[in-house]
């Protein structure tokens, strides 16, 4: 016997390598390759440092506030944590606690069979079909709660609201969280259902079209009663997840929609215009509402792609899983960034 039989043994979700090199292209972990607002900037170099003595608001009310207002939802409507990964973390943490399983695509996102794991949750995975897309009908039988990210990662495929709600519609006793990470770069937000089904838990982030990944802003809206108890259960075990920078900076990001809305129109046109590109030298990708491409190549293996691309020190994502292990997944970088990535991508393939 010995203590490291108590431990709880786990295998971790594996995030995206953080190179570091002054001429690389990084393409790999779906960062926005623009700065955030000029007022988060301000803000940042303005913040006064004796404030840090005190604890930050546990409500982080200047932000909560402000994605109420910008998101037309009362402040009882929002929760806030350390990215969306904390929100989705507590909100895995929260709603699933029966015997039956929860179910999300067996191609999503590969943190949530990690908090399953880390939580005890049984979990399934119906397959999605062979053009990548969910299958509604898979969501239709008995479960514990069901997570769908919307666009999906890393297939970049979006569903409509309809397609949601007839899954939230189906079922009433179960929480339906929708993952929205990516929806502002074409996908449709289902935060109207929020109001109409009580099951109904949107979550998204800061990290992609507010270019703050740095900053660890997440969030969740729902109805009231979903949102506090996940306030119950984050309270449960750390009242102060969000620091004082990031509250204050968090609200400010959230003034500028004009410059939110310039950043990701442009990462949009530059999506469209280096799909076609890629195809033009042998991708296919399926048509992206994401700020990624997942693509592969007609002749050469994903992973020499990837492994070649690496040496010249352009790095794009790799998931040696079953179904996909012949994709990269590119985010979406400056036509300069993505001009590179091409002409390294010509050289290889040549
Ligand atoms: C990036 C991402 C997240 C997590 O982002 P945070 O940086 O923790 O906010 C969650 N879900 C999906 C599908 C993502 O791609």
């Amino acid at each position: 016997m010995s203590w490291e039989d108590n431990v709880r043994k786990m295998d971790p979700y594996i995030p995206g390598e953080q190179p570091d090199f002054p001429d690389m292209v990084k393409l790999n972990t779906n960062e926005n390759p623009y700065p955030p607002a000029p007022g988060v900037r301000k803000l940042l170099a303005e913040l006064d440092a004796d404030r840090l003595k005190l604890y930050p608001k546990p409500d982080a009310k200047e932000l909560v506030e402000a994605l109420a207002k910008a998101y037309g939802v009362d402040v009882k409507n929002v929760f806030m944590g350390v990215g969306s990964d904390d929100v989705l973390g507590t909100a895995f943490l929260t709603f699933f606690t029966g015997d039956k399983p929860v179910l999300f695509p067996d191609i999503s996102y590969s943190f949530y069979p990690v908090w399953a794991k880390l939580y005890r949750i049984p979990f399934e995975t119906p397959a999605l079909d062979e053009n990548f897309c969910i299958v509604k009908e898979d969501y239709m039988r008995e479960n514990g709660g069901i997570v769908i990210s919307n666009p999906n990662a890393p297939t970049s495929i979006a569903v409509s609201m309809d397609f949601i709600e007839d899954i939230a519609k189906a079922n009433p006793d179960s929480v339906v969280i929708v993952d929205e990470a990516y929806v502002d770069y074409g996908g449709e937000s289902c935060i109207p259902l929020t109001k109409k089904y009580d099951n109904v838990l949107v979550v998204q982030t800061f990290s992609k079209s507010r270019s703050m990944a740095g900053m660890r802003i997440g969030f969740a809206i729902g109805n009231e009663k979903l949102i506090s108890y996940m306030f119950d259960v984050r309270n449960s075990y750390n009242s102060y997840t969000m620091n004082y920078p990031s509250i204050m900076c968090g609200a400010e990001a959230l003034k500028d929609k004009a410059y939110f809305e310039e950043t990701t129109r442009k990462i949009i046109a530059t999506r469209e215009k280096y799909k076609k590109i890629l195809c033009e030298i042998g991708f296919d990708c399926p048509d992206s509402c994401s700020n990624f491409l997942f693509a592969e190549h007609k002749t050469m293996a994903a992973k020499v792609i990837f492994e070649k691309l690496r040496e010249k020190h352009v790095f794009v994502r790799y998931f040696k899983t079953p179904r996909i292990d012949n994709r990269l997944r590119i985010t979406i970088g400056t036509e300069d960034e993505m001009e590179k990535l091409v002409s390294a991508l010509k050289e290889i393939l040549a």
